[in-house]
């Protein structure tokens, strides 16, 4: 049998499958029928079960998980919790009520107290959950353990659950929802790790079902045969061979050069980036830095974390991002509203603009880092929808003194006002996930939709165009870093429709330079003018594909 989805990447793999637990339901709120005594000594066992297990994992991962797993553990073991759920389960309750309400109410406690503490309840919320899978009999959320490589089928993965996947063992990702810019596909592709995203049908997967997940033809053979797997081991190889090419700059075939920049996360990416040959980098998403504060991070932890990022590059071109918080990204010390629709809410520098001391806080420590060392630093605000925001961003930062400031095109309406925007902006960097979302009124993060999604689209390439035919106008570099830049054949139509520059996932570097190399500028041009003629997403790609 065999499924389809979006490929991510060319890559290949093959193996066993494992399945990301669903997060447990709520227990319900039942009275108890078992005997008090019974319920305590359940709950007892669960608790001191889990505790052991956690110290067990603790033992075997070392390093600093061990600090965490044994922290865990402790909370299992605490007394007064104990205390707490005999006391709730004696007042009538079931076991797996009285672990749920009894954990939740120290969890409240510890956002209360806020810092470090504060920080902690998440912590605690994952053995509650360990505590009462148990109790049910169930296997507990989280990722999966496993001794042996797997592929990792789940609905989509949240930035937090990748925190705690073992690279080593994940072969490849395959998800129900998500389309070729969500962040299950941006994790694929950052760890040059195969993964098809928006399966039809990847929910009634079977756990240790042997699979070939091959991203270039989007498919998933379920079942695998030994020939098959032998097969798919082959091109695996092939591919890998591929990706080693030797690293040069980032050039079209007639020597017209296309910086290759990288999208990175934390400045402990920038060793691997530059070895890939990163010229710089394009995106730095300062949002992945805070995503489990609590507070506003203050200027000097922020200048710490920017001048590790900035020394890493001297002499280089740094685009960093003020925070772009909201929707898939939320941040709770910026926007914690509850909003209908997220994506369409107080995000990016919505949501920065009437938290504008937390944006002042961002800009000072940049500028501090910029003065600090010999990067070039730009800096640009994420989701600005006209020149009117585009301005009130550019010259904050300039007032506050930042060198080179300007703003992402992720808005259609933005880029429908291009030259306005220009006038005024430094640079504009198209951050096509968004982009695509908005124009195709498409939720990035939903499978059902995940068609819409595909940045080939003609209309997103008619915006595309807009903003590089503006940008050789004013003179303004127009840069590109959203998921499309990695797509080895749309690089070409990007620069062709005026992309001065592309950043990536340094993983994609190897394929999109290796592209790049087979074309001119005016064959770039041309491939992007035949990709515009297209009715559809699948026509531009068809004809815009060399
Ligand atoms: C984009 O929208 O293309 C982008 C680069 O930003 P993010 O994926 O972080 O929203
Ligand atoms: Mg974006």
């Amino acid at each position: 049998m065999e499924l389809h989805g979006i490929g991510v990447g060319r890559g290949i793999a093959a193996g066993p499958l494992k399945r990301m637990p669903e997060p447990l339901a709520e227990p319900a709120d039942v009275a108890r029928t078992a005997d008090a005594e019974v319920e305590i000594a359940v709950a007892r066992e669960a608790l001191a079960a889990v505790g052991a297990w956690l110290r067990e994992r603790g033992i075997a991962a070392g390093g600093e998980a061990k600090d965490v797993l044994d922290a865990q553990a402790l909370m299992a073991a605490d007394p007064t919790l104990a205390k707490d759920i005999a006391a709730r389960i004696t007042a009538g309750t079931t076991a797996e009520r009285a672990v749920f309400d009894a954990f939740a109410s120290f969890q409240k406690l510890l956002e209360g107290m806020g810092g470090y503490m504060g920080e902690r309840a998440t912590d605690l919320a994952d053995v509650a959950q360990r505590v009462i899978a148990r109790l049910r009999g169930v296997a507990a959320p989280g990722v999966p353990e496993s001794d042996q490589p797997f592929i990792l089928v789940a609905h989509d993965l949240a930035p937090a659950d990748t925190a705690l996947l073992d690279f080593t063992k994940v072969l490849g990702l395959i998800t129900r929802d998500g389309g070729p810019t969500s962040h299950t596909a941006i994790l694929a592709r950052s760890k040059s790790i195969p993964a098809i995203v928006g399966v039809v049908g990847a929910d009634a997967l079977v756990e240790n079902t042997v699979i070939v997940l091959d991203a270039g033809t989007n498919t998933v053979i379920v079942d695998a045969s030994d020939t098959e797997v032998a097969d798919a081991l082959q091109r695996r190889e092939a591919w890998l061979t591929a990706s080693n090419a030797p690293i040069t700059d980032g050039a079209l075939k007639d020597g017209y050069l296309v910086p290759l920049l990288a999208n990175l996360g934390s400045a402990t990416e920038a060793a691997e980036a530059i070895a890939l040959g990163a010229e710089g980098v394009g995106l730095f998403r300062t949002e992945f830095l805070f995503l489990d504060a609590l507070l506003a991070p203050t200027v000097a932890h922020q200048e710490e974390q920017y001048t590790a990022l900035l020394e890493a590059f001297p002499g280089k071109k740094v685009v960093v991002r003020a925070l772009d918080a909201g929707a898939d990204k939320p941040l709770s010390f910026l926007n914690d509203a509850h909003e209908e629709n997220p994506a369409l809410g107080l995000r990016g520098l919505r949501a920065l603009r009437v938290n504008e001391h937390i944006l002042r806080d961002q800009l000072t420590a940049l500028v501090n880092a910029q003065n600090k060392t010999t990067a070039d630093l730009w800096v640009m605000a994420p989701m600005v929808s006209d020149a009117e925001e585009s301005d009130y961003f550019v010259e904050l930062a300039r007032e506050l003194g930042i060198n080179v400031a300007g703003v992402m095109a992720e808005v259609p309406s933005l880029a429908l006002m291009a030259e306005q925007v220009m006038v005024n902006s430094d640079f504009v960097s198209i951050g096509t996930n968004d982009l695509t979302q908005y124009t195709m009124a498409a939720d990035r993060m939903l499978g059902t939709v995940a068609s819409y999604q595909d940045p080939w689209h003609p209309a997103v390439l008619r915006l595309i165009k807009q903003l590089g035919v503006a940008g050789a106008l004013l003179d303004c570099p127009v840069g590109v870093c959203g998921e499309a830049a990695a797509d080895a054949n749309l690089a070409i139509v990007l620069v062709g429709l005026g992309a001065t520059s592309l950043s990536m996932t340094p993983a994609a570097f190897a394929d999109v330079r290796a592209a790049l190399l087979t074309v001119t500028l005016p064959e770039a041009q041309a491939l992007a003018a035949k990709a515009l003629t297209g009715r559809t997403a699948a026509e531009s790609r068809v004809l815009g594909t060399a």
